[in-house]
Order: C-alpha cells, then structure tokens, then sequence
C-alpha cells in the first residue's frame, strides 16, 4: 500500500501519526493510498520549516523570486500526462479534463512570473518640503491555504504561485481524499530550484486545520471548500488575528431566457451541469428557462442528452463523465434525489441505478434531471455537488434573475441570450461575483480574480490575480526627508511637513 508522506523543507518526512485515512479509486472502489492525519507536532514543524525559510525569501529580489517560477511551469506541461492521471485516479475526472484543471493551474503559475511588476507600489516626491513618500507591497511570511477535493491541482495552484512570487513561504493542507497530484507538483517546484521550506505540504483533517488557523506564526489563510467549513475557517482564523480569505460552495444558475439559441444552451447546460460529475463549484446546477413554451423546449432537448452520457471510468477514452469521488458523496446525492421526489419535483432522468459491468464498487452515478423545481425545495436550496441538474420554471426575467439574487450562494450564474438590453441588466444587476453572458463556466482568466458573493466567499479578497498579490501582501508606506538641511524647529501641531 502507497503511504502518503508530508513534504517540508525541501524534503518528504514519513509521518508517525496513528490516525491515518484512506483514499479510493473512485471508478473501482479500491483503496489505492493510506494518508497520514498529521499531529499537532508534526504540523508545528512544517510551519517551522516554512518559517525558518521565510526571512531570506521575503529579501530574496523579486525577479530571483520568480525565475524558477519559469522552470517549474516548463516541468508541470512536461509532466502533465502524469499529473492527470494522478488526478483521475483518486478523483474520478476525466483525462482531458484533469489536464483541462492543470491548465487552468498553470495559467496562474504564467501570471506569478510577473508579479515584481505589482509590487512596484507608488511614489509622491515633494509632499512636503524635501519630503518623499512612498508605499510598497510587501510579504507576510508564512500563509497557508486549505483546498477541496475537486481540484486537486488547481485550487492549490490558485494560491501558492501568488503567495511565494509576492516573498512568503507557504504551507498547504490539500484534500484527504485526492493527494497525489499536489505530492506531484510539490515534487516539480523542488526540482524547479526554489528554496527548500518555500512550499510545503502537510496532510491531516480538521486537527491540522485548526492547528493552522490557530499557529500565530501563520499569518493569512486562504481555504477552499463547502461553505459552512468556510464560514468556520473565516470565523476562527480572524479571531486569531490573521488575514482569511475563505471561499464556499455554491448554486449557479443559468437563465434561460426565449430568444435563446436553444441548441448552445443545451450543450452549455449539459456541460456545465455533468462535466466532472457536478463537482465544480461553478458546475450549473439549476436551469432557469423563461416562460412555459421555453421550459417545454429546454427539457425535451435535454433529456435524451442526459440519458445518453456516456459514464464511464477515466481510463475510457470515450468517457463524459465520471464517478462521484467517495461512497459517501454517493449516497448523500441519492439521498438528495430521493429528497425532491418526496417533495414533489418531477423525476425526468433518473441515475440512481447506473451499475457499469466490471466496475460494480465504483461510485458511479447517472446523469439526473428534475423539472418542475421550487424553491421552497431542498434540492433547489442545498447543493448537491453530484450530476443532478434542477430545472426551475420562471414566468419572466424579472422572476428569474429574483430567484439568483434571492440565493445564498452568489458564486457564478449565466445568462443564454441574444437579447443585448437583457444581458447588460444581467451583467449589471446581478448579486453574483462571476457573471456568464452566453457563457455558462464564466472562470476568470489568471490575470483577473476569482471569487463569489454571499456565502460563496468570507472575507475581503477574491484569489489570484490582482487580488491575490494584495491578499498575500500588507502596505507598507515612507515618508522621509531627505537630505535633513533645512531647520525649521520642532512643530506641535498636526501638518508635520513643514
Ligand atoms: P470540504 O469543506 O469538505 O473540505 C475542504 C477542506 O476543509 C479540506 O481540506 C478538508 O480537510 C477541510 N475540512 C473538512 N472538514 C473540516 C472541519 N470540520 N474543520 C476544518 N476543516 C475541515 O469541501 P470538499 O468536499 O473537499 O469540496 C467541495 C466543496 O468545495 C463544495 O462545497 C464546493 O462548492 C466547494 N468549492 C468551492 C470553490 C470556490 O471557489 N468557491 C472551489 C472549489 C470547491
């Protein structure tokens, strides 16, 4: 049995740890790994490790900060086959979308190669008589982010590109249930030539998350994940004084509206609502058609595309869709389907009794589809993050765009549209961080931020990006005079740039 190992300081440490999990092969039902759920002394030494590496970082200049960074995008696309099978393996996605995920990775990996240019900061010669002043960014020393199962490679890759590129050492606490792929590029920016104890690794549950959140050499926190952990996470890291960015789940809904190019909508909702079995936290989950004869035409169209989806392990090339991630997640959405049945939603597409020969313990789901969805229901308010797509039937635009603003969630929502006048009102109005026009995965490019509304995201800064630089960095301003020639005596009242 592979045993999973933690990584500090430039090297992988066996953990003596007695509590240990395990993580499955979802499409066999195999145990393909043991993880360790660090100790407490165990997660105090990573953080020592990214500690005592974190002084000559931060002074490192920041063009030497990044040119390694070039190296290890090099070394990612050169070994993303193996980082996407190790994606496949212990979360369940298919191949080109594990490498899809890596991409998306390595595009925030591109923008941290120019991150000297935002820490630049501003410059006001002559505030006062001989006197300059400047701000500049600077780093926080050691910040930790905690990450979700779904995006193994990704949503780490969110966070420490930014966090190092801007001078801190970080340290990562990844999902139990999916770790070799961020082992794999831990592996990678090693050999890139960074510094040892700049990026680590500790493995563990809630024991080393609180551990982080409460260590007072941690200085920020960035979590990803469902949203009451976030909301925790957000909760008790600021008591302990640190800086929490802390983003949560979600309900997206894509809006439907008459004029629609129908066929685009389908093939968008098909997409967003079954790609990665329903585990992305942009994935659509509710479908929003306008009007009776727009709803009839959505869900004629759609159900013999979820029938037909081709569910199959990722080791299938022709696969469209995985296994949900554990046993647990399987039957929690089963459990979930049977709740909207009993409280009245109308079953189109029923994939609860998918069994795939030769893979009769895998967590295989099938494609589900529900019309006639309320909102007083609980399918329609919790979310599922499985394969289930809601259709939720609105009167008019204005009903519709209520029902998103209306949401908890305000991660991302789309709107399917020829109409320009609809589609700036949506753009404008909408209480939602990430905004679809005839888009239905509306994930912002590296170089812009990624983040929600509501309760899809606690704390002030979205992740990566220019938000990222200034979540993993506190400003610092100067004001000096300078040369000291001229004498003017001591001055008592406020102004002081005599
Ligand atoms: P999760 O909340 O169960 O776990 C996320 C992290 O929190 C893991 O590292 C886990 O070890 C840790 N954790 C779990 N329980 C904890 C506890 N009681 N105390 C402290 N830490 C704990 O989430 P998940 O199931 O891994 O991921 C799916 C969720 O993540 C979905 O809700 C999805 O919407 C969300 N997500 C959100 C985004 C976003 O950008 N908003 C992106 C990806 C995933």
């Amino acid at each position: 049995m592979r045993i999973i190992e933690n990584a500090f300081g430039g090297k992988k440490v066996a953990s003596a740890s007695p509590r240990t999990a395990n993580v499955f092969n979802p499409a066999t039902g195999e145990v393909v790994a043991k993880l360790p759920l660090s100790t407490l002394d165990e997660i105090n030494a990573v953080v020592a490790a990214a500690k005592s590496a974190a002084a000559s970082w931060g002074a490192t200049p920041p063009m030497k900060r990044v040119a390694p960074m070039f190296r290890f995008k090099e070394l990612l696309q050169k070994n993303a086959d193996a980082i996407a099978r190790a994606i496949s393996t212990e979360h369940g996605k298919t191949h080109p979308d594990a490498l899809g995920e890596l991409q998306r990775g390595i595009e925030v990996v591109d923008f941290a190669c120019g991150i000297p240019h935002l820490l630049k900061g501003e410059y006001s010669r002559n505030i006062g008589p001989d006197i300059d002043s400047w701000s500049d960014r600077q780093p926080l020393g050691v910040v930790a982010g905690i990450t979700p199962f779904n995006f193994p490679a990704m949503v780490p890759m969110w966070m420490f590109p930014v966090a190092v590129a801007c001078g801190n050492t970080f340290v990562l606490k990844p999902s139990e249930r999916d770790p070799s792929a961020p082992m794999l590029i831990w592996e990678l920016f090693q050999e890139a030539g960074f510094p040892a104890g700049v990026f680590n690794v500790v493995h563990g549950d809630k024991t080393a998350v609180d551990a982080l959140l409460d260590h007072p050499d941690v200085r920020a926190v960035s979590f990803v994940g469902s949203t009451p952990i976030a909301e925790y996470v957000y909760t008790r890291g600021a008591a302990a004084g640190k800086r929490v960015q802390a983003l949560g789940g979600a309900k997206n809904h894509m809006i439907v509206m008459p004029d629609a190019d129908m066929d685009k909508a389908v093939d968008a909702l098909m997409g967003a609502g079954y790609g990665s079995a329903g585990e992305r936290c942009m994935a659509i989950s509710v479908a929003v058609p306008v009007g009776q004869k727009t709803a009839d035409r959505l869900v004629e169209a759609l159900a013999p595309r979820v029938r037909a989806l081709k569910v199959a392990p990722a080791t299938d090339p022709e696969s469209e869709m995985g296994p949900v991630v554990t046993g647990e997640a399987k039957r929690r959405i089963t459990d979930l389907i049977g709740a909207g049945i009993t409280e009245g939603a109308k079953l189109v597409v029923d994939g609860r009794d998918l069994v795939l020969q030769g893979y009769e313990n895998g967590f295989f789901l099938g494609g589900t589809l529900f019309d006639h969805v309320t909102r007083d229901m609980t399918i329609y308010k919790q979310e599922i993050f499985g394969p289930v797509l809601s259709v939720v039937r609105a009167e008019s635009y204005d009903e519709a765009a209520d029902l998103v603003n209306s949401h908890e969630y305000g991660n991302g929502t789309a709107i399917f549209t020829r109409d320009g006048d609809t589609a700036r009102t949506f753009a404008d109005r909408i209480e939602v961080g990430m905004v679809g026009i005839n888009v239905p995965i509306p994930v912002p490019v590296a170089y812009h931020s990624f983040g929600g509304w509501k309760r899809s995201l606690f704390g002030d800064h979205a992740v990566y990006g220019p938000e990222g630089v200034r979540f993993y960095t506190r400003i610092k301003t100067v004001t000096a005079r300078w040369p000291t020639g001229i004498r003017s005596g001591a001055e008592f009242n406020f102004t002081g740039r005599n």
